[in-house]
Parts: C-alpha cells; structure tokens; sequence
C-alpha cells in the first residue's frame, strides 16, 4: 500500500467528469484500464512530473512522446515566451516557419517541402488526401494495431486508446467512409503483397507507423520497410510514413534516417512542437507541390504554423544532437538489461521492444512483432504492476499499448530507481 495522498487529484477528477465526457479531452488520460484513480498532474520538471497532490514521479509518458528534451526545457520556455510576447498568431507567414521548416527538411531525408498543421491527426488525414489526389486512386492500406489518428477513414483495426478500451471500430464513421481502408497486419510483407495482387493499380497509398507505437512499442522486422518500398514502387502507390511517434525519437533523422527507407510522404507531430500542439506532413517537392495553393489538393488552418508551435520545434530540434541518440542508446541498453534481468529472477515473462528513445514492455513471451502478439501480454498483470510502479513514483502510460518514451533530461539515476521499483513491485506481485 503507498500512503501517496490522492484527494486533491480525485475531487478534481470527479469535477472534470461533470464537465467533460469521461473527464478528459483525450481517452486514455482517464487511467480506465489500469487499477489506480485518475492523477491530476500540476507541472513538469526535466524528467519528473508532479501531481495537484505534491506527488513526485519520474515521468516515461511525456506529454505522449513531445517532450523528447523533459518537461520546461529553460530555452523551449524562453522560446515560447519571447514568440509570445510578439502576439500569438497572425494568419500570414513568418520567418520562424521558414526556420523550422528548413530544419525538418535538413533532417528528415524524404522531405523535400513540408506543411505545417496542429495535429498528428491532421497530418495524416491531409497526407492521404493528397496521396489520393496525386495517384488518383481511392483505396489506401493501413495496418493492424496502427493508430493514425481519430481521422474517420483511418479508425479501422486501430490501436492506442481504442485498443486499450476494447471499443470497437468507432460509431459514428460511416462505412463508405472506410470502405477504401484496407488492412494487413504488421510486419507481414506476404499479407501486403496479397492485398497488392487483389487490387492492382487501386491502391493510392500505403501508411504505416515504421517503427509500431500504439500496440505497444513494435519495430519492424528486417527486411518489411524496404518491401513495403518495393511493393508500393512496383504498383505505383505511394509509401507514407507516420512518423508522428517516432520523428526524432527513434534517430537523429528520424526512422527513416535510421532504418534507410525513404517514403514518399512523412507525417510529423509531437517533438517538432516540443509539447505545443503542431504537426507536419512533408515529401517529394513534385508531391508536395499538389497541394493548394500551388496545386489544387485542399487543406488550410487558421493556426496551422503558429508562431508559439513554431519557436518551441524550432528550439527543441536544435537542442537535440547526434550524440543525444547515443546517450539514448545507453540510458535504454541499461533499462532494457536490467528488464531482462528482474524477468528472470522473479520468472515474470516479459518482452521489451526497443527502438531509439522509443520502448515496450510486454508481460509475455516473445517474440511481440504485431497486434496480435501484442494482445497476448498479460494485461491484468499489467493493470496490478502499473499501480505498484505509480505508488512508487514512476509514471507510466496508463496502457499497456502504449509505449514508454525517454528524454534527454531522464538520467542514469532515474533509470536505476526506475528498475528499483519494478524490483520491489515484482516481489509484491508475484
Ligand atoms: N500518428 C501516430 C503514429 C500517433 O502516435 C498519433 C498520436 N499518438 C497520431 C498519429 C495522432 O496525433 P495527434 O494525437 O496529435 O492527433
């Protein structure tokens, strides 16, 4: 039992749920698959966040993945301050999109052009609207357990939120809507191929999460990115990759860089807003130069490019350096062997997926390479030991498919305590 005082977290919680619908603005933040009440969180400080009850914990959730550099980063918080005091949106160009801009083409090696939009989903939504422009097909392929977003077309065998709930394929998106949605599973290039040979020549493109992030944490298996380059080349399909989890995280060029597949197009999210909502898609110049007003595929936002989005990418991207994916490497390595250890001494099956700063922990045997593996973990073990962790002042994301994200500010120590308390939760658990 933690004597962790929870009254101030609980009557907010209990106010909010009068207010907004389940309580929250996004499903997952509603702690509903694990056993411990909802936390009210206050404020951030580099690797800890600390709740409306003064709880401390060492935070692997991070914001979902944006705050690759900690919470309150002195030059993000100076950045968004001074963009701030210049006025908080203009509805016509500035220099700092340029700026951010010209990083992310720098860096991500598909990105030729790039817009920017407020959301992940956003970014996924407009990508395949232009990929459907540009080919001038209707069908797109998307995998199983992959989220893209709340985007209709797109909520079709989904992960993230979905998958932790057990809803079903959402209510309120028409069939025809996704009647051009197929699907395939994760790291089956031979399923892909199939889908290809059914419907030749139809399919406008394919969009895949290159490393999985929303059954857990699921790299893909050699040889699937290239094939899924090589299908869609042949046939004449665009490759998309969303990289809304996994730009910057896993690499400095993000998963592309690092697993040496190039897409078409890439959606972006998360760390090129540093914690502010933003999000990109970006590729080929001839593709990109589709899009309005340029071209005549269409898609406009009254803040998209804010400048206060921008000035936070802008100086959480150039904080980040080749050495700091090292440093990522190491801090994972130590966590990773030290999983592989505590798994043997208290003979919990588990499997730790890993990619960059990107990390799942399945409570089963491996090896976990799709959705199917994925919801094999035993998930009421995992609902007891997030409640033990919580106690214990580690956050975790509150679902077993979800991944656990490091940041720059996350230190040897905080991993060490980290495993110190999946030590003491084992004991307890087991
Ligand atoms: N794509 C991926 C791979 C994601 O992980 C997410 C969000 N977790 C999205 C798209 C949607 O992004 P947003 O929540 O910003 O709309």
């Amino acid at each position: 039992m933690s004597n962790r005082p929870t009254e101030t977290s609980q009557k907010i919680f209990a106010e909010a749920l009068d207010l907004m619908p389940g309580g929250v603005n996004s499903p997952v933040r509603a702690f509903k698959s694990v056993d411990v009440p909802p936390i009210v969180m206050d404020h951030g400080k580099g690797s800890h966040i600390f709740d409306v009850d003064g709880n401390r914990y060492i935070d692997y959730v991070l914001s979902w993945g944006p705050l690759i550099l900690g919470h309150a980063h002195p030059a993000v918080v100076e950045a968004i301050q001074m963009a701030a005091a210049k006025g908080t949106s203009f509805g016509a160009p500035t220099l700092m999109e340029n700026e951010l801009a010209k990083l992310v083409i720098a860096r991500v090696p598909s990105v030729e052009m790039v817009r920017f939009v407020n959301s992940g989903t956003e970014a996924t939504m407009s990508a395949l609207r232009l990929a459907r422009g540009y080919t001038k097909r209707d069908k797109i392929l998307k995998l199983e357990g992959s989220y893209h977003g709340h985007d209709d077309a797109l909520l079709v065998k989904v992960g993230s939120g979905v998958a932790t709930l057990g809803l079903p394929d959402s209510p309120g998106v028409p069939k025809n809507t996704t009647s051009n949605t197929l699907v395939a599973p994760y790291n089956d290039l031979a399923a892909v191929a199939e889908v290809f040979h059914l419907y030749p020549e139809q399919i406008a493109a394919v969009i895949v999460e290159p490393v999985a992030g929303n059954m857990g944490v699921i790299p893909p298996v050699p040889g699937f990115l290239e094939g899924l380059r090589t299908v869609t080349e042949k046939d004449g399909a665009l490759l998309i990759f969303d990289e809304v989890m996994s730009g910057f995280r896993v690499g400095y060029e993000s998963a592309q860089g690092y697993y040496g597949v190039i897409p078409d197009l890439t959606c972006l999210g998360k760390v090129i807003g540093g914690g502010v909502p933003v999000g990109a898609y970006g590729g080929k110049r001839e593709i990109m130069e589709q899009m309005a007003p340029a071209g005549q595929v269409y898609q406009a936002g009254t803040l998209s490019g804010n400048p206060i989005a921008m000035a936070s990418g802008y100086a959480t991207l150039t904080h980040l350096t080749k050495e700091d994916y090292l440093y990522f490497e190491s801090l994972g390595t130590t966590l990773e062997t030290g999983i592989a250890t505590l798994s043997q001494r208290y003979q919990v099956p588990i499997t730790v997926n890993r990619a960059g700063s990107m990390i799942g922990m399945f409570f089963n045997e491996g090896p976990v390479q799709n959705y199917q593996d994925s919801k094999a973990s035993d998930t009421a073990f995992f609902s007891r030991y997030y409640k033990e962790m919580a106690d214990q002042g580690i956050f975790l994301p509150p679902s077993q498919f979800e991944g656990i994200f490091l940041s720059k500010a996350h230190t040897l120590t905080d991993i060490e305590r980290t495993l110190e308390a999946m030590e003491t939760s084992f004991k307890r658990l087991v």
